[in-house]
């Protein structure tokens, strides 16, 4: 994998382009536009031609882990024992990584990720040295962008979490190997790094390096692996050195499978996938899932990933809502940049016009609940309290839903959404609840991956 463009010669990709507005120490010092570099540009390509923009260069050796004794959670802390606390439930869903992250000096990502590995006893299976885990956690949790409102390594620590409590469901018991469960760790971890607080549609109608970069396919999930994986290389950062090299070409191929599958415009066609699964069920005599080929097995794991990364809704209600607002403050952010920029501000994105409660079960009712049920299926009844808590959530945000002079019912039913010509136009509505995970389809183009024409609003999702 590689983050240059062999051949081009330009320091436009190597120097990083701007990063519109996101303020990035990454590029500071190579933030000279293509005209004029030529001892930049020299530079660069005698240097490396797989510069990946938004790792931090030079190296930075701060998070090296160099002291003699290794914390007991994987973070200094004067708060070991509350800390500690927290901790014991790791395994729970709903666990509070919001007071994780303030216990661990807002290192929350890799508290979690060093639980989780210590408790399935990963460092010791795969020969991971600890001091190497927790510098490159501490490096990774420092390429997640801490200004950014809601893709941030909090984000990063909830969905790894939640994929740890999702592989603990009974119906997967033994089912998956420890490599597997490794790499879907790793992934869900990884899986944000780097953010810029801006969806894919964003970086394409913005024209940004990044679209340049991977030509408008999957931008974002695309340049979260390509970051991850060059972290590993720094030095005292490759936790799979001890692997091998069949595993290590293994792990990396379902870590890319996984975090693509994470870009909403492969929603649709996972839960299809997913929905023919369930329907083709097969059962070991056990009572568990049989899974006996890649396939099935990256599958599973895919749509794992991708519902942790859809567990907002699914959370105690005021965790939930939490997550709402900040992720509302990132759209915010985007719309006031569109605004600022002349273009048009996407969906849900406008601070003077949006109507969260009301996005929020539009994206239950067509995107989390269908997901969620569907898995809960996959795994019945193990996610059963998961789907009650989506449920009262749906309904409570429902009940939250202002009642604006221009709607005559604030009950927003599945059946108001084809022909609603008001304001609020369904996929509009539609696209913006998704949009605070980047979706990116239509009611008339349900993940078929097809685009529209740029800057054509009603014919694609605009958001995303
Ligand atoms: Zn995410």
């Amino acid at each position: 994998m590689s983050g240059s463009l062999a051949g081009v010669s330009s320091a436009a990709i190597s120097a990083g382009g701007e990063r519109s507005g996101q303020v990035l120490q990454s590029i500071a010092s190579a933030s000279s536009t293509a005209q004029g570099t030529a001892a930049i540009t020299a530079a660069t390509n005698r240097v490396s031609m797989s510069q990946i923009q938004g790792v931090k260069k030079p190296l930075l050796h701060a998070n090296s882990f160099t002291g003699e004794r290794l914390p007991k959670y994987g973070v200094e802390t004067c708060q070991e024992d509350e800390l500690g606390k927290i901790l014991e439930d790791i395994d729970k869903w709903g666990i509070d990584v919001y007071r994780i992250s303030e216990l661990s000096d807002s290192k929350p990502l890799t508290t979690v990720t060093y639980a989780i590995f210590t408790e399935r006893d990963l460092l010791k299976t795969f020969n991971i040295p600890p001091k190497t885990f927790i510098t490159f956690m501490m490096t990774l949790e420092d390429h997640y962008l801490k200004d950014v409102p809601y893709h941030n390594s909090l984000h990063a620590a909830d969905v790894t979490q939640s994929t740890h409590v999702l592989l603990n469901s009974p119906a997967l018991e033994n089912v998956f190997t420890p490599l597997e469960i490794l790499a879907a760790i790793f992934a869900a971890a990884i899986h944000d790094v780097d953010h810029p607080g801006l969806t894919n549609q964003y970086l394409i109608n913005s024209s940004s390096e990044l679209a340049l970069m991977y030509n408008d396919e999957s931008v974002l999930e695309n340049h979260h692996l390509a970051v991850a994986f060059k972290l590993l290389q720094n030095e005292d950062c490759d936790i799979f050195m001890n692997l091998g090299k069949k595993p290590r070409q293994t792990l990396r191929k379902m870590v890319i499978d996984m975090v693509l599958a994470t870009d909403m415009s492969k929603h649709m066609s996972l839960l299809a996938d997913l929905k023919t699964m369930v329907e083709t069920k097969k059962v070991a005599g056990s009572g568990v899932l049989l899974l006996d080929n890649y396939t099935d097995r990256i599958q599973v794991l895919q749509n794992m990933v991708h519902c942790a990364d859809l567990s907002n809704p699914t959370k105690p209600l005021e965790m939930y809502r939490n997550w709402v607002s900040s992720i509302m403050e990132e759209f915010f952010q985007q719309g006031d940049r569109e605004r600022d920029q002349g273009m048009d501000i996407s969906p849900m994105c406008d601070r003077h016009t949006a109507t969260i409660e009301k996005s929020q079960v539009g994206f239950i009712d067509y995107i989390v609940h269908p997901l969620w049920e569907t898995w809960a299926d996959l795994v019945h009844p193990d996610a059963q309290d998961i789907l009650d808590t989506l449920e009262e959530n749906r309904d409570w945000y429902n009940s939250m839903i202002p009642i604006s002079p221009s709607s005559s019912s604030n009950d927003l039913k599945e059946e108001d959404y084809p022909g609603d010509n008001s304001q609020d136009a369904p996929e509009e509505e539609l696209c913006a609840a998704a949009d605070r995970i980047q979706i990116q389809f239509t009611l008339d183009d349900e993940g078929s991956g097809n685009r529209g024409p740029p800057g054509d609003a009603r014919g694609e999702d605009p958001t995303m």
